[in-house]
């Protein structure tokens, strides 16, 4: 019997984690390198769709998010800044599943770590070097450890340190505009409805509101157009009166949740041009190092987490001599899939800035845009992946064999 393909993630986000369970759940050896001493995250929201909720339920983790995320329903609405009503938000697949829930980014990365056998996470472990032979992958951290596995998996980030190793170095893109973040206790808004996503988009700017933890707390993300100075600032404290002063004038249901911010943390945001390629030999990106993508579609943590169970599906079937194959195998699936998503965030972003000629054209689009996301939520990625899978060419010219075993 072959050995169990041994796998190395370096970084325990949302998409190292999630690949993690995802890798363990097929059966896989796996070991995550965390820099931070402990896992964690920022006081923020992150909205989960259906298109990752389906994985996480197939991990053994459909519990935990029905626990600690806050469905929303079919009162979820895009409004003018002024209010009026512009159209309903899809929150359900083709099949009219409701799988769309606010999510607390602590919550989210607590219970993917936790479901994790504890010998599987290392933090204090900073990658700092990688190279590779035929037969090996190695990876070296500042704290002097070293890893070695069939496979490392580049979770890293944006300003991924393994991403290099795969391409040649690049800036990410910066778009003018700055996200305010953060999160009021519902007992300081106890009329608001905890049934909702909902978005009000003006003139270079929108808001956007949802409930997280059960509905606990309510997630709000102000977003505005940003100077140089702040672009300097890839993510720090932000003042809650300017943030204010940004928003002065909107539909009173902004000012009641701005009135409740006592703190507030802004991003700027960037994206990358899709990469060509996200594979070398034994290496593979996965998430934010291979394609961070702009936040207006909520899509950056769901399409990291269609990566691992993607990349679960295929190398389930790989071992270490397949292996390098079964990464490329990987990319070809969600390269395209993810750059479509990549492009749309940038589209998407125009329209709820109301960035276009025609706004009665732009509502006309966020009407139209529903059926964009029931297809966005109703895809599988297990199917593609095992269909690549069966379908698999041979690995080199006059070797019949599928790479997958
Ligand atoms: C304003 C805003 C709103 C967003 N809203 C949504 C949303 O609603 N829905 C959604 O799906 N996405 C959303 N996103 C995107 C989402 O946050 C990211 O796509 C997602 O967190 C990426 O996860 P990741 O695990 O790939 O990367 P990260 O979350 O960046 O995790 C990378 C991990 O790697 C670690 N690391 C980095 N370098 C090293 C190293 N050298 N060695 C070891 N470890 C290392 C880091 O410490 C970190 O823990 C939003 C983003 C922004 C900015």
């Amino acid at each position: 019997m072959t050995a169990r393909l041994s796998i190395a993630i370096i970084g325990g986000g949302i998409g190292g984690l999630f690949a993690a369970n995802a890798l363990l759940a097929r059966g896989l050896r796996v070991t995550v390198y965390e820099q931070a001493p402990a896992i964690g995250e920022t006081g923020a929201g992150v909205f989960v769709t259906p298109n990752a909720v389906r994985h996480l339920e197939r991990v053994g983790l459909g519990g935990a998010v029905e626990r600690l995320g806050a469905r929303v329903g079919p009162e979820s609405a895009y409004f003018h800044h002024d209010g009026a009503h512009i159209a309903p938000v899809q929150v359900t697949d083709a099949a009219g599943w409701n799988a769309c829930f606010g999510m607390h980014r602590a919550d989210y990365v607590e219970f993917l770590a936790a479901h994790l056998p504890s010998d599987t996470l290392r933090t204090g472990h900073h990658a700092v070097g990688f190279e590779q032979t035929a037969d090996i992958a190695r990876v070296s951290f500042a704290n002097g450890a070293v890893a070695e596995a069939d496979v490392v998996i580049g979770a890293d980030g944006i300003h991924s340190e393994l991403r290099p190793h795969v391409f040649p170095p690049s800036k990410p893109v910066f778009h003018g505009t700055i996200a305010y973040r953060g999160l009021v206790p519902r007992e300081r808004l106890p009329h608001w409805p905890l049934d909702r996503w909902q978005m009000w988009a003006g003139p270079a700017k929108h808001f956007l509101v949802f409930p997280v933890r059960g509905g606990d707390m309510v997630n709000y993300v102000g977003f505005v157009p940003a100077d140089e100075q702040m672009k300097e600032s890839w993510s720090a404290p932000g003042d809650p009166d300017v943030l204010r002063r940004e928003f002065d004038g909107w539909d009173a249901r902004v000012g009641q949740v701005l009135e409740q911010v006592d703190r507030t943390y802004r991003w700027a945001l960037y994206d990358r041009e899709p990469l060509p390629t996200w594979t070398r030999g034994r290496l593979s990106l996965l998430g934010d190092a291979a394609h961070p993508m702009l936040p207006h579609l909520g899509q950056g943590a769901n399409q990291a987490i269609e990566d691992g169970m993607a990349l679960a599906t295929i190398l389930a079937r790989a071992d270490a001599a397949s292996a390098p194959a079964c990464l490329l195998a990987y990319e070809r699936l969600r390269r395209e899939r993810v750059a479509e998503v990549q492009l749309g965030a940038r589209k998407h972003g125009l329209r709820v800035d109301s960035r276009v000629e025609d706004l009665r054209k732009r509502d006309a689009d966020l009407v139209a845009h529903a059926e964009f996301r029931k297809q966005l939520y109703s895809y599988d990625v297990v199917t593609h992946a095992e269909h690549a899978v069966n379908a698999a060419p041979p690995t080199s010219p006059g070797q019949p064999s599928s790479p997958f075993r």
